[in-house]
């Protein structure tokens, strides 16, 4: 299974070869731990089970 995360949110270089993605899991939510080799962005990509949200007026 390939990972939904596959390009650095930073700079969008390509994580397969030169980078880390971490999955682990909070209650239902999927976080996805990137690490990016070229730009060192070390970020957290959350995959939510569900979004609560409101609709604006309109
Ligand atoms: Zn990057």
């Amino acid at each position: 299974m390939t990972a939904p995360v596959g390009f650095c949110p930073g700079c969008g270089t390509p994580l397969g070869d030169a980078g880390l993605v971490q999955e682990f899991w909070v209650a239902d939510d999927r976080h996805f731990l990137c690490w990016c080799a070229s730009c060192s962005l070390l970020s957290t990509v959350v995959l939510p089970a569900a979004l609560i949200s409101h609709e604006p007026e309109h």
